[in-house]
């Protein structure tokens, strides 16, 4: 089944069940606490705190998510993509759990011929919290799951909150078992690669109050209002239906990377004997690829341009991943623009604008890809030259200085660097490089102060300014991506 059909499927069956279909929010919201949409409910968060008032009290949606949390979990995990799509269905104070539940259930387990996905129920592995013994009945008793395949679970995986005062309550996720292929038996408890998480349903019941740590607070009491939030990723639904061994296989992504292999002349798989669970780095780089296109297409789509701060960093950062993961497979001349269009073919059915915007959003990409390939030229160099260095000593490690070097004169990142010399099997001495990144910044802030009387070079001033800002690291917090649901 096609991912289009999946999500076609999903609006239909809510609909006729009384939600209001909902278009997906651009990936840039106005939140303070994210930098890009990262779930299904956070266009709905006025609703949920009770800020604003819904007009309906079911609503559904796909959601377009970004988490650059997942960035390194890329083409190493089966499930984990950087941009993916969220189907939610929400309740304002409308039905609870049971009806989440059936919900949940009729969609995943009616036939296919009667409009639904047709999975198998005996695959089917719910999660509840610990205490929720009303889920726990709701699942064994009203939906007929076996005790064995019921598994309860701590705050840490089926409890949900923001981690301040607020909304809460227990979750309750469906997993999906791949098959002993995967990994071992006994439930997502032991495995969960095999037992893929697809669906998360919240139970917004609870008001809390303090925090300790974001699993350990207390509860106030119970809501004026309960509310249900779920998300299911619609790619891992495809990956299922498709019968792809990951995400990266699945019809809306893989085409990009069956063209990077034929570009570098590779075969996916071809070193493993098995594509999908391979580690081998050029299937890794290939994965890699294919999701970095497909995040950068939606993100440029969604107005965000490279940059060297937040938003326009986290871009700027997978466009030149993939150029990058294209060069260590050996193609050195411009990839994106051959890339690029395949990606937005695939995604402009449910995602028209793309098509009509792609003058503007291909210029930003390849824009982009020239300005790094002037980069990568200079540096590369200068970096290996440094990691032979480097190897020819008792304890193999890029100094500091090296590491500045690269920084200051060629424009590497400090995460460039240490991907860099981390595949040759060299670390960097990072906590040198920070030093002699400090001691720039006291130096421009000393002259910016004696100048102060004078004219501030403020030339200068910003782009010593962006240069501290180029720290991967310094955004992953920002994001708050452990889990908006879930
Ligand atoms: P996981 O534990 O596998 O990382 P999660 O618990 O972080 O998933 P939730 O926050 O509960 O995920 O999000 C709801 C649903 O969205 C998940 O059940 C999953 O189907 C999907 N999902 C989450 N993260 C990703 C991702 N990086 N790529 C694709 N789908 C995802
Ligand atoms: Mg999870
Ligand atoms: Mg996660
Ligand atoms: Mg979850």
């Amino acid at each position: 089944m096609e991912t289009a059909e999946i999500r076609r499927r999903w609006l239909a069956y809510f609909e006729a069940r009384g939600h209001t279909v909902v278009p997906s929010a651009s990936l840039i919201y106005d939140d303070p606490n994210l930098l890009f949409v990262n779930a299904g409910m956070v266009p709905f968060k006025p609703y949920f705190l009770g800020e604003q008032q819904p007009t309906w009290d079911r609503a559904t949606s796909v959601q377009k998510c970004v988490r650059t949390g997942d960035i390194e979990e890329v083409g190493k995990t089966s499930r984990h993509g950087t941009f993916f799509q969220m189907n939610g269905n929400f309740s304002f104070g409308d039905y609870f759990k049971e009806g989440a539940i059936d919900f949940a259930w009729g969609l995943l387990t009616t036939s296919q011929a009667d409009g639904g996905y047709g999975l198998d129920p005996e695959l089917l592995w719910p999660t509840v919290f610990r205490d929720d013994d009303e889920a726990y009945a709701l699942w064994r008793d009203r939906i007929g799951v076996p005790e064995a395949r019921i598994v309860r679970r701590d705050e840490e995986d089926n409890y949900w909150s923001m981690g301040v005062p607020g909304p809460g309550g227990p979750s309750s996720e469906i997993f999906y078992d791949r098959g002993a292929r995967y990994g071992a038996a006994g439930g997502p408890a032991v495995d969960e690669d095999r037992f893929m998480e697809i669906w998360n349903l919240v139970f917004m019941q609870d008001e809390l109050s303090a925090f300790r740590t974001k699993s350990d607070f207390d509860i106030r009491g119970p809501l004026p209002r309960r509310n249900i939030d779920t998300g299911m990723g619609l790619e891992r639904m495809a990956s299922v239906l498709q019968g792809k061994d990951n995400l990266y296989e699945i019809d809306e992504v893989y085409p990009v990377l069956a063209k990077a292999a034929e570009m570098t002349g590779r075969t996916y798989g071809a070193k493993s004997g098995h594509a999908a669970t391979s580690s081998h780095p050029d299937d890794v780089h290939l994965r890699v690829v294919a999701d970095h296109i497909r995040s950068s297409l939606m993100l440029i789509g969604d107005g965000v341009t490279p940059g060297n701060e937040g938003r326009g960093y986290v871009l700027r950062r997978m466009l030149r991943r993939a150029v990058r993961a294209m060069r260590l497979l050996g193609y050195r001349d411009h990839a994106l623009p051959q890339l690029l269009p395949v990606s937005k073919d695939r995604m402009k059915a449910s995602y028209p604008e793309l098509e009509t915007d792609f003058a503007r959003i291909s210029q930003i990409a390849y824009a982009e890809e020239d300005a790094f390939r002037r980069t990568l030229d200079a540096g590369t160099t200068i970096l290996d030259t440094a990691v032979t260095k480097a190897k020819k000593q008792p304890s193999p490690q890029l100094s500091g200085d090296a590491a500045f070097q690269l920084h200051d004169t060629y424009g590497f990142p400090i995460d460039l660097t240490m991907e860099m010399a981390a595949e040759q099997g060299v670390q960097v001495d990072e906590a040198g490089f920070r030093f002699l990144m400090q001691e720039q910044r006291d130096r421009a802030k000393a002259d910016a102060k004696a100048k102060k009387s004078g004219h501030a070079d403020v030339g200068v001033w910003t782009e010593l300014l962006s240069l501290g800002r180029t720290d991967w690291q310094a955004y992953e917090h920002l994001s708050v991506e452990a889990s908006v649901v879930g």
